[in-house]
């Protein structure tokens, strides 16, 4: 079981968790509890290291940000114990679990799970703090935003559990952000593929590499919500989102348990800017000027244009970065000029990225067609376009977003009726 930030939001919260946890150990399940920090407490810490030191040591970093989760380990073990569990926190370095690359994206490399087991079938709960990690020369570590969601499907492949409950603020995976589409639908199922892909273009509910973890691992996974009152169907009635395999995927549209659609879901992500470099000489090997110092920075670009070249053989390269490489990716740039040869560089941070996933969409055309015409029918400029085999996403201005997820969703006829029948 993982429960986040919102779930862990004070001691109140935290004593809903603790019962939550508590009816699955008298169920006569053996459990291991993985959670976040406080709802807020990691962006506090985050902005503690920036005042303390603008060109934070990450490895410092790691020794603030793994606080949160460690405050709020001890506070369930105590709650749980306080209602008659027997309970313990496991800190990342006592287990341990042991981390590779660099800090503050450190991955998990690999959890001893013995430790666990062994107290889990002695009756006792085990609590973990999600996101941190220890590295080889014994150094705290954590693990990207949002990264306890992987620590829980790790802890889950380590010991060999059955599922991985997900518990968050909403009760699963939606057809798209539900805090921005009031009618977006909540999905029985969703494929590891499409979770992964919906992940990596911005749907926040899951991190990325957890999925990408579960999916190696053959974890079964469920987003469900901690918000739930106590009549509430039970964890093992599935009330919330299973990740499944496209095997499984099949079988449930077979029993018209899920229906098909072309498009499964829609993601934006407004963290990622934009950079034009001009004139830029339209050759063999220009790109490459380009692209490999921002590699060697492990500097992430996402989507790239080049125009075709214009007179004089020159052409304007267009391409994206994470909004917090962006400055660097900037410097790099300029340090560069005199090798890529390019005229100016224009950033723009205001931008945003759609994305429209669905395994449907390999065997039906047409799908990149109604995303462009309803972006249009609204005055939305595209401003670049990326697609692989399940996606297509596009760049438009960052004001025009949430107009932009509406439109779509009803486009993909993806919105819930009018009067759910409940
Ligand atoms: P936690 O603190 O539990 O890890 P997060 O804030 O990281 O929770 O993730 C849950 C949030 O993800 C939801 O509150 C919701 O706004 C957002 N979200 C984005 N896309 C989706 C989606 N497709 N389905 C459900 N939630 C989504
Ligand atoms: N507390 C960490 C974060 O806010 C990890 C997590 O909650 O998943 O990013
Ligand atoms: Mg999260």
């Amino acid at each position: 079981m993982k429960f986040g930030g919102t779930s862990m939001a004070g001691t109140e919260r935290i004593r809903r968790v603790a019962n939550i946890v508590r009816r699955q150990a008298a169920d006569g399940n053996q459990v291991a509890v993985v959670v976040s920090a406080m709802a807020g407490e990691t962006d506090r810490l985050v902005n503690f290291c920036r005042e303390a030191n603008a060109l934070y040591d990450p490895a410092e970093y790691d020794v603030v940000v793994a606080s949160g989760e460690q405050v709020t380990s001890g506070l369930l073990a105590l709650t749980l114990q306080s209602v008659g569990c027997k309970a313990r926190s496991w800190l990342g370095w006592q287990l341990p679990v042991r981390t590779i690359e660099a800090h503050a994206k450190a991955r998990i490399d690999d959890i001893d799970g013995d430790a666990l087991v062994s107290a889990m079938e002695a009756g006792e709960i085990a609590v973990i703090p999600g996101f941190q990690g220890v590295s080889d020369d014994g150094r705290i570590t954590t693990l990207g935003r949002g990264g306890s969601d992987t620590s829980a499907v790790a802890v889950a492949a380590a010991i060999g559990a059955d599922r991985c409950d997900i518990y968050t603020d909403v009760d699963g995976v939606y057809t798209t952000d539900p805090r921005i589409v009031a009618r977006a639908r909540k999905l029985k199922a969703v494929t590891y593929e499409e979770m992964l892909e919906l992940a990596s273009v911005g749907a926040k509910v899951l991190q990325t590499r957890s999925v990408g973890l579960a999916m190696k691992e053959g974890v079964r996974v469920q987003v469900l919500s901690s918000f739930v009152d106590d009549d509430a169907t039970p964890a093992d009635e599935y009330p919330g989102t299973m990740i499944v395999s496209e095997e499984e995927m099949n079988e449930l549209v077979e029993k018209g348990e899920m229906e098909r659609q072309h498009v499964t879901g829609i993601a934006h992500d407004k963290n990622e800017a934009k950079i034009i470099l001009t004139r830029v000489p339209d050759k063999p090997g220009a790109v490459a000027h380009i692209f490999d110092p921002l590699a060697k920075a492990a500097i992430n670009v996402d989507m790239i244009i080049q125009n075709v070249g214009r007179d004089k053989g020159e052409t304007d390269v267009t391409f994206t970065v994470p909004m917090a490489d962006l400055a660097r990716a900037q410097a790099l740039l300029e340090d560069k000029r005199g090798d890529i040869g390019f005229n100016r560089i224009i950033t723009d941070s205001h931008i945003a990225k759609i994305s429209v996933v669905g395994v449907g969409m390999k065997s039906h055309a047409g799908v990149a067609a109604t995303m462009f015409r309803s972006l249009a029918d609204r005055g939305i400029n595209i401003q670049a376009i990326t697609t692989s085999e399940i996606k297509v996403s596009v760049m438009i201005d960052e004001d025009e977003t949430e107009l932009a997820v509406r439109v779509l969703h009803t486009a993909y006829g993806l919105d819930a009726p009018d009067n759910p029948a409940d």
